[in-house]
């Protein structure tokens, strides 16, 4: 950078300094620059926390499996300082903000990559099939992305349930979203968002990100997790789209009052006969007095099976 930014020096001294800006997009000083530039100011509503630590979004990129022959969608490029480091490691990166303030900021941080598409609009109503199918096609795609806290849980889930053709999920969240999304069965944490990221990926947390490594700093802590997509052929009982369904009910009910044993929350939340749960849970081979975070995905599997055959 520094022969290519003496160059412009000498024939175009703003090109030389845009140069440079565009390199260091988590230091303060530039980032304030940029955003006073642009009449810039942060939405608390729309998640705006930025990211200012500079070690943070190329370990993410490079953790999330950025690299040539990859393509990476992100969500909620702020002011693009993990697009760039998506951009300088992948073939393609795609980019969706719902700010229509930032295309113009983003329009100058990202200038000098060819291989960045930004799609303005909502990642929860945009059409992320046919924008796969349009941008993706054929292509090693991953998802990195510092995430609006907002709607942490409901991306995430979004991605799993259409089944997009993804690698992984590589996001930046809040710590105790972290720890909730990559619970075990039996932790405390373990919820109906666990068993659902299992069984659509294996969750891993990456490292955890203080609240000072962002402006402005949020109230709590943040954590990067990776959710490595399971592919079709790694299902070893692959159920039928009415199977997961009903996978997913019982998880929920039997996840829906937290201090109660499986037995009385399946009840409730399924409208069900106890004793006809009670019996289910013999046939799954599980002890009545089990509480849902005890229970692996395995198990649910079967008791979803006990509870829904017909005698
Ligand atoms: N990636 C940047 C960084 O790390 O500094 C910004 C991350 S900031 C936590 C979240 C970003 O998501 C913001 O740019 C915000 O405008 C954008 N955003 C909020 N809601 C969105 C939505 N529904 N769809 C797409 N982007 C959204």
């Amino acid at each position: 950078y520094f022969y290519v930014g003496r160059w412009y020096n000498e024939t175009n001294r703003k090109k030389w300094s845009t140069r440079i800006f565009m390199n260091n997009l988590s230091d303060i000083a530039t980032v304030k620059e940029i955003l006073t530039r642009h009449g810039f100011r942060f939405s608390k509503s729309l998640g705006q926390n930025f990211l200012i630590n500079p070690t943070v979004c190329p370990r993410m990129a490079e953790l999330g499996g950025a690299g040539p022959g990859v393509a990476a969608l992100e969500v909620g490029p702020g002011i693009g300082v993990l697009t760039r480091e998506l951009a300088a490691r992948c073939d393609k990166v795609v980019t969706i903000e719902l700010d229509k303030r930032l295309l113009p900021v983003l329009g100058e941080t990202l200038q000098d990559f060819s291989n960045v598409t930004v799609v303005q609009g909502d990642v929860m109503q945009l059409d992320l099939s046919a924008l796969f199918q349009q941008e993706f096609a054929g292509r090693d795609v991953i998802v990195c992305a510092n995430l609006p806290y907002y709607i942490t849980s409901p991306v995430i889930m979004r991605f799993l349930e259409e089944r997009l053709p993804i690698r992984s999920l590589t996001v930046m969240v809040q710590k105790e979203a972290a720890q909730r999304l990559c619970a075990r069965p039996g932790e405390r944490a373990c919820g109906a968002v666990s068993a659902a990221v299992r069984y659509y990926a294996e969750p891993k947390v990456l490292f955890s990100v203080s609240r000072g490594s962002f402006m402005p700093a949020p109230h709590v802590d943040s954590a990067v997790i990776r959710l490595d997509i399971r592919q079709p052929g790694d299902y070893e009982h692959p159920l039928s789209a009415e199977e997961e369904k009903q996978l997913f009910r019982v998880v929920r009910a039997a996840f829906g009052q937290r201090r109660k044993t499986a037995v009385n929350s399946l009840s409730a939340g399924l409208s069900m006969d106890k004793a006809r749960v009670i019996k289910a849970m013999e046939q799954a081979g599980l002890p009545p007095a089990a509480r849902a975070e005890q229970l692996t995905l395995d198990d649910f599997e079967v008791l979803s099976q006990a509870l829904f055959t017909e005698e």
